[in-house]
């Protein structure tokens, strides 16, 4: 159902924000729990029904606010407080989240349920969903393989129809990567716009909290709700998006960069901007960007670096386990890659240069995002592998050269489903400018396909 339905149900007292929480939790109960099933969720929220009673007088009154009664999944690497914020690994297993992060608060504020803590990748470290403690997620929508990573969980959750909307975090496409092979809608904000206070992070430059659905609207409702500046997260700002900004939808252009991706996934990309600029009379043209292939290169050496700095509490004394002796194979990679690149002799080899192509594609996003209003491409080159089949870490990686650039660039994402290669969903990623998330929901929305 959309998310404007479901609103306007539960604002209609047709559906009581009882019901909604009960029957995805009888959902969750036969086709996530038990083992057996997708495995998209690490624990459930055991007031979720409690809380939604209370959002029901709050209606009833009159006083409740825009998420009033829908059942939000959350990432496990966001803090909800008296919950298990374990980032999917056995460093964290025991520790449990003494407060609610910024974006829960403001959930809760507005009336939403948080249903419960979602599966992911150890610490957010990968794209797949696979290195997961609790064992892996399944893709709802190609059942034999991977959902994609690391927010699996969050995306899975969506696309199954365990809950309304769902939070991931975006490191380097953490959020839209999913969101493309599972089939739904996934927003990484502009870097600053959400606040990253009680996110376990990953690499804290880079990341930002954003939103998942089944669609573009409900994707924009929790943005809109989560977004803002914090006085906990000195890198948040408060922007408003400047009207004039916005062109008219009529004349908006599309930039077509040259990248690599499979070639099916091009042509169906390149066949629905083809479909839809025609319907909306919008121009297309290509667009060369010179430092567009570095964005993989650039991103690993600071996600160590920065995952590196970031472990260091996990020593065994305050939170848990000491992280060295219980993670698993990614995550002790990047924890001991991490630390020799940050040693002096090797700094000025990878970090620092790894820094200097991170401000060339930030530069050159800049530039090329003043002459045309988007910039579209394949939110994921590759079709997802099945389970079992064993990838080099290089391939592994791959699979991020299309999603880090708009985090090395700091500017918004989307994706949003452009349709299936072999009952596979595809992803198509719209990258704009910073702090146009405005512009890009409109453009998204244009791109959703019809039922
Ligand atoms: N796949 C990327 C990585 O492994 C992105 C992770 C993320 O966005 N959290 O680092």
């Amino acid at each position: 159902m959309e998310i404007s339905e479901k609103l306007k149900l539960i604002q209609e007292g047709k559906l009581t924000p009882e019901e909604n929480i009960k029957s995805f939790l009888d959902e969750i109960e036969r086709n996530d729990q038990k083992g057996k099933k997708i495995n998209a969720f690490l624990e459930i929220n055991p007031n979720a029904l409690l809380e939604a009673k209370e959002v029901s007088s709050k209606l009833r009154e009159g006083k409740a606010g825009k998420l009033a009664g829908l059942a939000i999944a959350a990432k496990s690497n966001i803090s909800v407080k008296g919950m298990y914020a374990s980032c999917a690994s056995k460093t964290l297993e025991k520790y449990k989240a003494g407060y609610d992060a910024t974006v829960i608060k403001k959930i809760r504020e507005e009336d939403g349920i948080i249903i419960g803590y979602t599966n992911m990748d150890e610490f957010a470290a990968g794209a797949s969903g696979e290195t997961s403690a609790y064992g892996h997620t399944l893709n709802p929508i190609a059942i034999e393989r991977i959902p994609g990573g690391s927010s699996s969980g969050s995306a899975a959750a969506v696309a199954a129809g365990f809950c309304d909307l769902a939070l991931g975090s975006d490191t380097g496409g953490s959020i839209r990567n999913p969101a493309s092979h599972c089939g739904i809608v996934g927003v990484k904000p502009t870097y600053g716009s959400v606040s990253r206070y009680g996110l376990l992070d990953l690499s804290m430059s880079l990341e930002q909290i954003g939103s998942l659905s089944e669609d573009v609207l409900g994707a924009e409702l929790l943005l809109e709700v989560i977004k803002g500046k914090d006085e906990r997260d000195a890198t948040t700002f408060d922007v408003k998006e400047k009207k004039e900004k916005i062109r008219k939808m009529n004349k908006i252009k599309i930039g077509i960069p040259k990248i690599e991706a499979n070639k099916e996934i091009w042509e169906l990309v390149r066949k629905r901007i083809e479909e839809v600029s025609k319907r909306e009379g919008w121009d297309v043209k290509e667009i060369e960007m010179r430092y567009i292939d570095l964005g993989v290169q650039a991103y690993y050496p600071i996600n160590y670096v920065e995952f590196f700095s970031a472990t260091r509490k996990y020593d065994g004394r305050r939170f848990g386990e000491k992280i060295e002796e219980v993670c698993g194979d990614e995550v002790l990679r990047r924890i001991l890659g991490g630390q020799e690149i940050a040693q002096a002799e090797f700094a000025g080899k990878y970090y620092r240069k790894a820094l200097q192509a991170k401000k060339l594609i930030a530069e050159e996003f800049e530039a090329s995002l003043k002459k045309v209003d988007c910039l579209i491409m394949p939110t994921v080159p590759r079709l997802p592998h099945k389970f079992g089949e064993k990838l080099s870490l290089e391939e592994m990686y791959n699979y991020d050269t299309l999603t880090v650039l708009a985090n090395l660039a700091g500017v918004p994402a989307i994706s949003v489903p452009a349709g299936k290669i072999q009952g596979i969903p595809i992803g198509i990623q719209i990258i704009c400018g910073k702090f146009e998330e405005k512009k890009m929901f409109l453009i998204a929305k244009r791109f959703e396909l019809e039922e």
